[in-house]
């Protein structure tokens, strides 16, 4: 049987992989950091077919310590410090995990389990503030965020220690992708969850920053299943997955209104002091290499990850 180690296990991607890599016939061993209160709900369905280790990105001996005992196949890295908002109060620390700790990951590859493939976590954050419509492969990066910054880092350290080590290590550039499991602080989720609790009487209004900005979403189970691809490829090399389409928050926020029968007008509210420091007015991928060379495309429609994510929480906020 082949291992799959996976960090950040317990986050929105972590579960949609782990859940597919079992289903697969994948061992998977996933990497927690200790908590008080550990957070373990997204792999519910799973959690008797895991290995969990405790560990850290900020502590490089358990990282060694865990792939020496479990010898992965597969390396994924998708631990970080996330959301783009915490990065601006929180910069040193999101260098440290989001940054350092990608070469903490591939450090512990190298001297731990040299013939492991690596996944890293890219994000379509790096482009930031793009000169070019759609952002693809050759795109020059513009970070416009601690968070950007640090992808950016990981990035560029991965591809040198492809480069360099000869290791297999691919870095897939995702743009924003969402699903039910999102935590409740992006964008997406707020509205979906405030959505439904307005709906069921239990707050009246829905605060927002910027609505005009657009992302390209997708749904979080398409993106993941992308990863294992890139990883199945004769010769590493990266990979831009999205959807190709962008829609703003706008859009996102009137959908999810509507899928629970309410109009946006009536409960939005702007708030300034949610602006950001630096935005980054549109993000739009070209995933054409991964449709070409992986066969991969998105399944789940905007429409549809809107409103699956409503329906998610109506059903949470009325049980
Ligand atoms: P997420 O839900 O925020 O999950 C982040 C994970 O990292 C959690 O499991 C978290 O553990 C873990 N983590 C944080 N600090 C850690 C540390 N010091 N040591 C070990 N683990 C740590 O993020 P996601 O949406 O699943 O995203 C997965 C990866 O893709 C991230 O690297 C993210 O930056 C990147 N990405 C995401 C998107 C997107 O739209 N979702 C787009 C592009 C790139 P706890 O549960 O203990 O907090």
């Amino acid at each position: 049987m082949k291992t799959a180690f996976i960090t950040g296990i317990t986050g929105q991607d972590g579960s949609f992989l782990a859940e597919q890599l079992v289903e697969d016939g994948w061992k998977v061993v996933g990497l927690v950091r200790r908590s008080a209160s550990r957070n373990l709900w997204r792999l519910r369905s799973v959690l008797d077919k895991l290995i969990l280790v405790d560990g850290d990105l900020l502590d490089m001996g358990s990282m060694i310590d865990a792939l020496k005992t479990h010898r992965p196949q597969h390396v994924y890295n998708l631990a970080a410090q996330s959301f783009v908002a915490t990065s601006w109060r929180q910069p040193l620390l999101t260098g440290d995990v989001t940054g350092l700790g990608a070469a903490r990951v591939l450090e512990s590859v190298r001297l731990a389990c040299p013939d492991a493939r690596v996944y890293q976590a890219g994000s379509s954050e790096m482009f930031g503030l793009s000169t070019q419509a759609r952002q693809n492969e050759t795109t020059p990066f513009h970070p416009r965020s601690p968070y950007g910054v640090a992808k950016v880092y990981a990035h560029h350290l991965a591809v040198n220690y492809r480069e360099s080590h000869k290791l297999y290590v691919v870095s897939g550039i995702l743009f924003n992708h969402e699903s039910e499991r999102r935590g409740v602080e992006f964008v997406t989720r707020k509205i979906s969850q405030s959505v439904a609790r307005i709906a069921t009487g239990k707050q009246t209004e829905l605060h927002l920053g910027d609505i005009n900005v657009r992302r390209d979403w997708g749904f979080a189970g398409d993106y993941t299943r992308a990863m294992t691809r890139m990883l199945e490829q004769d010769e590493p090399q990266d990979y831009v997955i999205a959807t190709g389409t962008n829609w703003s928050v706008r859009c996102f926020a009137e959908r999810a209104f509507a899928a629970a029968g309410l109009s946006m007008e009536q409960y939005l509210r702007h708030d300034p002091s949610l602006l950001r420091p630096a935005e980054i007015p549109s993000l739009c991928g070209d995933a054409t290499r991964a449709i070409t060379d992986l066969g991969w495309k998105p399944e789940c429609s905007f429409d549809e990850l809107v409103e699956r994510m409503v329906r998610a929480d109506l059903a949470r906020e009325r049980s």
